[in-house]
């Protein structure tokens, strides 16, 4: 069994770690909160004391961090992997970074003889705890399938899309359809609530055709109870779809709703609901209409 250096122990990292160790994996951590480190080393994991130390004990490395620049700063920065990683170690991140950053790291690592998978997640934190995330990983073929069953570990679902940076490419697309889908489910919502239709007859007529979604079965039922308690919070969907926005511009390709949906979450953000999970943005439409969709 390979060693493994897990960095980043928040909502999803824990859970994923904690998979890990039940599978038999030795593992060593490292977060910047000592308080999942600490239920870490008490589940039987090692503490490392920087990114750097984590990566001069492990074989694999993996990273489950919030966005580019903490990516950056673990890999790079001061007593980052690059000064412990030995030739022959993989880096395999999860974050859900911009693809560039991906393929910048990546070539970086590389003259290091550190191949690099990235490989974020689909899911959220029931998937995380149960082990059965959708895993979307970018990189060489021979890195994924040495990689694949430590992956299998965590996810249900482990596609390799292709090289370096379409992991976090195939990340993006997913997360504009499922900002697209809460907000629609939040402006239908809304609509049949003010025209006094009980919303969760709505939920329970449509379910089942072709407005019916993994989205609206996830997020209706929390809405019906006013249960915005994250699970996925709104600041991290601004944080994807600005890099989703930012990739369309390099690429030149337009992104007509992600724009709106990106400022109907700014709203949010600017109304104090920015750590609110994101089945929240309905609460936009319910403000504008003057109606809460919930259970009669
Ligand atoms: P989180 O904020 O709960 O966890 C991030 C962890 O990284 C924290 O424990 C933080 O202390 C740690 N960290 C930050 N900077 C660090 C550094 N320099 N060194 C070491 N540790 C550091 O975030 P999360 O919800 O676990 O999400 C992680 C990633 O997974 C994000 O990119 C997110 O977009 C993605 N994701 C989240 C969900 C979800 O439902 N929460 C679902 C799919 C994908």
């Amino acid at each position: 069994m390979k060693n493994i250096g897990f960095i980043g122990l928040g909502i999803m990292g824990k859970p994923m770690a904690k998979n890990l160790l039940k599978a038999g994996y030795q593992l060593i951590v490292y977060d910047i909160n000592a308080e999942p480190v600490k239920e870490l080393f008490e589940a039987g994991a090692r503490e490392g004391t920087s990114s750097q130390d984590v990566a001069s004990q492990s074989e694999v490395i993996i990273t489950m961090l919030p966005n580019s620049p903490e990516v950056r700063e673990v890999v790079l920065g001061e007593k980052g992997i690059i000064y412990g990683v030995k030739p022959g170690t993989v880096l395999i991140d999860m974050s859900s970074i911009t693809p560039l950053t991906s393929k910048e790291l990546s070539e970086k690592l590389q003259q290091k003889g550190v191949a690099m998978l990235d490989a974020p997640v689909s899911g959220g934190e029931p998937k995380a705890i149960e082990g059965t995330l959708a895993i979307m990983a970018g990189g060489p073929k021979e890195t994924f399938d040495m990689a694949k069953d430590i992956l299998e570990v965590m996810g249900a679902s482990v596609t390799r899309v292709g090289e370096i940076g379409s992991g976090n490419i195939t990340k993006l697309a997913n997360q504009i359809i499922v900002a697209l889908n809460i907000a629609a489910m939040g402006e239908a919502m809304v609509l049949a609530t003010k025209a006094g239709v009980d919303p969760e007859k709505v939920y329970q007529a449509i379910r089942g055709g072709l407005a019916g979604s993994t989205v609206l079965d996830a997020k209706m039922p929390l809405v019906l109870e006013g249960n915005f308690k994250p699970g996925f919070r709104i600041e991290l969907h601004i944080k994807d779809l600005m890099n989703a926005l930012d990739t369309a511009r390099e690429l030149n390709v337009p992104d007509i709703l992600s724009s709106q949906v990106m400022e109907i979450m700014q709203s949010l953000k600017a109304d104090g609901k920015a750590k609110d999970d994101h089945g929240g943005i309905i609460q936009y439409y319910e403000k504008l209409a003057k109606v809460e969709v919930r259970k009669e």
